[in-house]
């Protein structure tokens, strides 16, 4: 490989594991991250005497290798956690995944009459013919009939995301929504009506889709990343926290250095490759000189939906019925309560609550502490979770980039920028933020074990 570090740009799950391969290869790696510490959006605040993490997260994978390597790490550590969820509709909660005794008793026999018509009848149309245009709208009627999209799908998607299914790609529908076949239905009232009742809608793919058994730590997903990090120190890895990379400078199909900022002060640091982490759209525009016009009008095509988290301290045990409860009607789409996850919580007796609140940066409540405290608040009052006077600390906190937006056409813009970005030859880009999809931290890691992996190959 050229001399010089190679230099990892953002400390999330993808550049950890990248840095971390690169590492036990024997090469010298530089971890720039702009926080004060690792984990992006699997890390978290510590805030108090506690960490407040985004989300939380949860680990899992069906990968050996990478299980084995977090299991080594962690050790005792790393606990088995059994997820609940539960979901709001029509003014009921609902256990997730959805199951088909649940919906079928709790739905009126008037909506499920109308339900199962609207399925039939898009069912039908869907197989003689298709939409000339597709979009997620499009795809969900005809997995699930008009009725069900709206009762389940509609609104939801259109406030987590800030755009109507209609103006989504399909392929978002397609790859996190599984598809409600008709032998499925057929099979699923025969389990209802013959058989002993088992299993629920195969819908685990609406929200985060996980695979493997599920882990988290008494810290959180963030005592996984912080121990990453502590072991890349060991092995020689050197950080670069609250540095910013500005610029990637390049020589023709070549990237030169980086050029960062940090607290005020610029450097230039001249680096033998680049692996990059960070959000796809604003590394790309930082090239200098530029990928050319059409990469970088691509490059501001793609946008991520931003996050407001607000962490709540409660003088109690345990809050929610379920580890995460998901709203429509709230300013929140999901509250999550941290008791559920083994988590040691200070002072011992009280737990966290995480309210998530989607938006832009440009929206008012992102940049609103008090107002969105105290509209988070309200909903939780308004719907009997808790009181005020019970709350004994809050903290706001945010991630700009915390979802890849699926907008119609993206695939071709991504396309565009990732040809552009695959004609250096000593640059790969990975990770959720690097490549824009919407993945969990198993295969952001993979992604990072892989980018460093290409960059050995094609720099021996
Ligand atoms: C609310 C929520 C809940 C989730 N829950 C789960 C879960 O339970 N389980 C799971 O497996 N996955 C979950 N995920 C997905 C998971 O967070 C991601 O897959 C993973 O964290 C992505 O890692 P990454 O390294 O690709 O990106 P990031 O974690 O975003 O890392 C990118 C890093 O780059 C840094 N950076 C950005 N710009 C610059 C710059 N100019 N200079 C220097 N540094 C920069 C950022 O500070 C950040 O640290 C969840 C995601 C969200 C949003």
């Amino acid at each position: 490989m050229t001399e010089g570090h190679t230099v990892v740009l953002g400390g999330g799950c993808a550049g950890l594991a990248a840095a971390w391969r690169l590492g036990k290869r024997g090469i010298s790696v530089v971890l720039v991250e702009a926080s004060d510490h690792v984990g992006g959006l699997a890390g978290g605040v510590q805030f108090g005497g506690n960490v407040y993490e985004y989300g939380p997260h949860i680990f899992h994978t069906t990968d050996a290798e990478l299980l084995a390597e977090i299991k080594e790490l962690m050790g005792d550590d790393l606990l088995p956690y059994k997820r609940t969820i539960q979901i709001k509709f029509l003014g009921g909660y609902f256990k997730f995944p959805l199951s088909m005794t649940e919906v079928f008793f709790k739905l009126s026999p008037w909506t499920l009459v109308r339900a199962a018509a609207s399925f039939l009848y898009h069912f039908t149309v869907g197989a003689l013919s298709r939409p000339s245009v597709e979009n997620t709208e499009t795809v969900l009627q005809r997995y699930y009939g008009d009725v069900l999209y709206r009762i389940f799908f509609k609104d939801y998607i259109e406030r987590v995301w800030g755009i109507p299914p209609s103006e989504f790609s399909p392929s978002f529908a397609r790859q996190r929504i599984p598809r409600l076949n008709v032998l499925e239905i057929f099979d699923k009232f025969a389990t209802l009506f013959w058989k002993k009742a088992r299993g629920g809608l195969r819908t685990e793919g609406y929200v985060e889709k996980t695979e493997g058994g599920l882990y988290t730590t008494r810290e959180g997903f963030s005592m996984i990343t912080k121990r990453l990090g502590e072991r890349l120190v060991q092995t020689g890895c050197e950080f670069r926290l609250n540095t910013r990379v500005q610029k990637i400078l390049r020589e023709g199909d070549r990237v030169i250095a980086v050029s960062l900022t940090s607290q005020g002060k610029s450097e230039t640091l001249p680096c033998a490759a680049v692996i990059n982490t960070t959000p796809i759209n604003e590394c790309t525009l930082s090239f200098s000189p530029s990928l050319g016009a059409g990469i970088d009008q691509a490059a501001r095509s793609l946008r991520f939906r931003a996050l407001v988290f607000v962490g709540i301290r409660v003088c109690r045990p345990q809050v929610l019925p379920a580890s995460f409860m998901y709203f429509r009607e709230h300013v929140f789409n999901r509250i999550t309560d941290l008791s559920h996850f083994s988590f040691d919580i200070d002072p011992p007796g009280s737990t966290l609550l995480i309210a998530e609140v989607s938006c832009d940066p440009q929206d008012a409540v992102w940049r609103d502490e008090i107002g969105v405290k105290e509209a988070v608040i309200e909903d939780l009052e308004r719907e009997s979770i808790l009181d005020r006077s019970e709350i004994e600390e809050t903290v706001v906190f945010r991630a700009q980039h915390a979802h890849p937006i699926y907008t119609l056409g993206h695939e071709d813009a991504l396309q565009s920028v990732l040809k552009g970005l695959g004609m250096l030859e000593n640059f790969e880009t990975a990770g959720r933020q690097g490549r824009f999809q919407y993945v969990n931290t198993h295969v952001a890691m993979k992604m990072g074990y892989e980018a460093a992996d290409h960059l050995i190959e094609r720099m021996v």
